[in-house]
């Protein structure tokens, strides 16, 4: 009877050992305390036995009874703990290791430059201004004396919606819905997005411009190079360069091309500047009178200057970035640094 016991109990320790699962302990239960399971078995051998020996053998199988009543018990209450009863691994957590932290977002490079150009023209009396991205050929370009035909509108490769409905190609036609909207006088910039057919290592499908628009009486060039001046020296530093070459835009006159000294070699001559020292940053002009006639302002009595610029340009220029597309492609690792 003795080793029966024994033979059991090991029994009865191996299988609750490997058992890791809610469903297997019931039929354990069931094998060893159930009506038909092992302990009863025992005590109806014990029937047949003397009355010494049922105090002797009655007294080990009710301890038997009871060892394998709290080892369920027990293992009961730890599979209980472990989620839907899954396995326990037997891991526990090392609550002394640090948390994982949420890395906060930071603003874009091309966003933080955006604002800082604002706040410099906000600085200076301008407003900011919005308008839509989808425009009518008329906002976009005849308005801004670049009428059908126009070898102008070459210069820019225009994703058409419709007809007569374009991407905007430009910030410009901005300048055309507030002159429409108010009277002089008028100080304006207007950033957002702009989209042209166009992709390398120094253009993509969209990108940022800022359009500035100032409209008073006694308007004049001068004004026009002080305001492109402080705002340059604001952004690149007290001691930049600025200098004004002739160029052609249809909706100006006369246009500018600014350039700064480049802000890599500082006028030494490099790759960026393709070695003439010199980096072009943006265009402006006086206002174009053909564009005052579209709005109803008396060119006679009202001056204006209005400038375009990209903010991906500045960006990369202020940061010595060599793609454009470095600022599109959502690499943590190039986000990081700004
Ligand atoms: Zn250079």
């Amino acid at each position: 009877m003795i080793e029966t016991i024994q033979k059991h109990r090991q029994d009865f320790d191996s299988r609750i050992c490997s058992t890791s699962v809610a469903e297997p302990l019931k039929q354990l239960r069931i094998d060893f305390l159930g009506k038909k399971g092992c302990v009863q078995a025992l005590m109806k051998e014990l029937r047949q036995a003397s009355p010494e020996e049922k105090r002797q053998q009655g007294k080990l199988i009710n301890d038997f009874k009871q060892y394998v009543e709290n080892q369920l018990k027990d293992k009961e209450e730890e599979l209980g703990k472990s989620p839907k009863g899954r396995p326990s691994t037997g891991a526990t957590f090392d609550t002394t290791l640090p948390g994982r932290r949420e890395i906060p977002g930071t603003l874009h490079p091309v966003t933080q430059v955006m604002e800082e150009i604002k706040s410099i023209f906000l600085g200076l009396g301008f407003q900011v201004e919005e308008g839509p991205e989808i425009e009518t050929d008329y906002y976009n370009f005849e308005a801004l004396n670049i009428p059908k035909d126009h070898p102008a509108r070459d210069m820019q490769d225009t994703f058409y919606v419709d007809g007569e409905a374009v991407l905007r190609t430009h910030t410009s036609p901005v300048q055309i819905h507030v002159m429409e909207d108010r009277e002089p006088p008028l100080r304006i910039i207007a950033p957002g997005k702009v989209y042209r057919c166009d992709s390398d290592v120094s253009h993509t499908p969209m990108f940022h411009q800022i359009e500035g628009l100032m409209v008073d009486e006694n308007v004049s060039f001068s004004h026009l190079k002080g305001i492109m001046s402080i705002f340059l020296q604001e952004v690149f530093g007290k001691n930049t360069k600025v200098r004004f070459r002739p160029s052609f835009f249809p909706f100006t006159c006369p246009s500018a091309e600014v350039d700064i000294q480049c802000v890599i070699c500082s006028g030494k001559g490099c790759r960026v500047c393709s070695q003439t020292g010199w980096v072009e940053i943006l265009g402006a002009g006086m206002v174009d009178p053909a564009v005052f006639k579209f709005v109803d302002y008396d060119a006679e009595k009202w001056t204006g200057f209005a400038f375009g610029l990209g903010i991906e340009r500045i960006s990369m220029l202020k940061y010595g970035i060599n793609d454009i597309r470095l600022f599109f492609e959502n690499d943590l690792r190039f986000l990081k640094q700004f």
